[in-house]
């Protein structure tokens, strides 16, 4: 079994603990690595490695072209360990090989992305409104970043943090989810060969409140970067409080895909396919609400349950799997849990709602890609992320009805709308309470613009410009250019 180490200041090294917890394959069930169990003294070792490269010549003088072209390397070693850090990943997440080749790709999109940006990324020449001084902002970065990421997309989730941090001056302690850490490992070996100064990329391994906690709570970190559940976020952002820290939550959502009786219908349903089934539904974005006009809502539906009834379940290793294990069993046997809410709340089964067991379904930690209708909004589960292949329908009459059931939820991750009236689309995006909003496509991603919640689903921005600005802050420069101070008591 491949026995991992941990990174900090340069270095592979063993855990404080002493100890090491195995990682399974979620199809298979057979653990295949042994990660470290990091503690807060290793949290602690890296926070001040970290700090110590912060302030270093070796990174500190570095210009942004300079750390530019490190991340441009990085994301050369990426792109020629494609294989290898999809084949990791896989194996830790049960993802599908087909989604996480394409994923691993995009990993190396963003670190380019990052790169081009650092050097493009500064502060104004103010017009202030004073005679006789000059003023100018600079960017600066913040200092050590503690990047805290979960299991249904490690790679990527960590990298949208990664590379606007480090692209900014940054250095960075990187906490994977228990559950993944092996691919977040094996980045680490690439940023070591790109030739990052020592103590600049760390990785500590561990459980949540063994490493995450410390880490938000230690003295020297200055900003958290977290991705996970509500309620870790929640956390998270109160351990964060008293240190004023700066934070940016990626969390959960509940997101309404609304399909108009005008819209191209055979589009629409691989769109609400892809957006709730997609990653077996363990996707922050998932569409699990979805919302279908009175009129087309029995046609509508029964083209979907013929679509997902026929779906290729089974080994996510196969190219022709569409859907594959859930990732962990805890979550497994929380989207049963909540299969079973459903059904007390007095929604429908119309498909699936159970567990798979056979030949085809491995380990048994499969759950059939699920539809409940005659769903209210005010059911728990229409309400409670369930982050699994479960999808509620609900039926609307006009726009207005659409928006009121769609905002009617705590969170406000992202939304669809499917319809061929501008109009009618134009009217829906500038209503939804919804970080992102796609018109007729849904789970669309890009390094390129802005990614993150309103309402529980967030704070804070990645991807695009805006996110490098989160690992940076403004300084105000006064400059006096003639000296003109007649009374030292009176403020110019
Ligand atoms: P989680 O909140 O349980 O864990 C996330 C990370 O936080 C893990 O690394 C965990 O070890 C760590 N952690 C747990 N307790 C902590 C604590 N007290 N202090 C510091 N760190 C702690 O989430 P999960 O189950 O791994 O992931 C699933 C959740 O993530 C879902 O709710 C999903 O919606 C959300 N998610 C959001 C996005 C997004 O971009 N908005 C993307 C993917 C997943």
């Amino acid at each position: 079994m491949e026995r991992y180490q941990l990174f900090i200041d340069g270095v592979w090294c063993d855990p404080a603990s002493g100890a090491w917890f195995e990682t399974s394959e979620p199809f298979s069930g057979d653990a295949w690595a042994l990660i470290p169990r990091g503690t807060a003294a290793d949290a602690d070792r890296a926070v001040e490695a970290a700090h110590r490269a912060f302030v270093s010549p070796e990174w500190s003088f570095l210009t942004a072209t300079q750390r530019g072209a490190l991340l441009r390397k990085l994301a050369g070693l990426i792109e020629d360990n494609v294989d290898l850090l999809g084949r990791v990943e896989q194996r830790d997440n049960g993802k599908l090989m087909a989604e996480v080749a394409g994923q691993v790709r995009n990993v190396a999109q963003w670190f380019h992305y990052y790169a081009g940006l650092a050097d493009k990324v500064g502060g104004d020449v103010v017009p202030i409104n004073k005679a006789d001084v000059f003023n100018y902002t600079r960017l600066e970065p913040l200092g050590v970043v503690a990047a805290i990421t979960p299991w249904n997309s490690p790679l990527a989730l960590t990298t949208w943090k990664m590379a606007p941090a480090l692209a900014a001056g940054n250095t960075i302690v990187i906490k994977p989810s228990e559950y993944t850490s092996a691919s977040l490992l094996e980045l680490a070996k690439l940023a070591e060969k790109a030739g990052f100064p020592k103590g600049v990329v760390n990785v500590v391994t561990g459980f949540g409140p063994e490493v995450g906690e410390p880490l938000v709570r230690h003295p020297l970190t200055a900003k958290i970067a977290f991705t996970g559940g509500d309620i870790g976020g929640q956390k998270v952002n109160e351990a964060a409080a008293p240190g004023l820290k700066k934070v940016t939550l990626e969390l959960g959502g509940k997101s309404p895909n609304i399909v108009f009786d005008d819209a191209d219908l055979e589009q629409a349903v691989k769109g609400a396919v892809a957006g709730v089934f997609g990653a077996s539904g363990q996707t922050c974005m998932a569409g699990s609400r979805l919302l279908l006009q009175e009129s087309i809502h029995d046609a509508f539906l029964a083209r979907l349950i013929e679509v997902v009834g026929g779906a290729k379940i089974g080994d996510p290793s196969l190219m022709e799997t569409q859907v594959g294990p859930i990732a962990t069993r805890a979550q497994f046997e929380k989207i049963l849990r909540m299969i079973e809410m459903g059904k007390e709340d007095g929604a429908t089964l119309a498909l699936g709602g159970h567990a798979l067991t056979g030949p085809d379904y491995g380990q048994g930690q499969f759950v059939a890609p699920t539809i409940f209708t005659d769903v209210q909004n005010h059911m728990r589960i229409a309400q409670q992320e369930v982050f699994g292949p479960v999808v509620c329908v609900l039926k609307f009459k006009d726009e207005e009805e659409a928006l009121a059931i769609a905002n009617d939820v705590p969170f406000g991750l992202a939304a669809g709308v499917w319809t061929k009236d501008l109009h009618r689309a134009l009217w829906c995006v500038d209503r939804l309470k919804a970080g992102t909003v796609w018109v007729n496509n849904y789970r669309s991603t890009s390094f390129a613009t802005p990614f993150g919640g309103y309402k529980r689903s967030g704070l804070g921005r990645e991807g695009g410009v805006e996110a490098i600005k989160e690992y940076l802050q403004t300084k105000s420069v006064w400059i006096t250019t003639r000296p003109n101070r007649s009374n030292p008591f009176i403020l110019g």
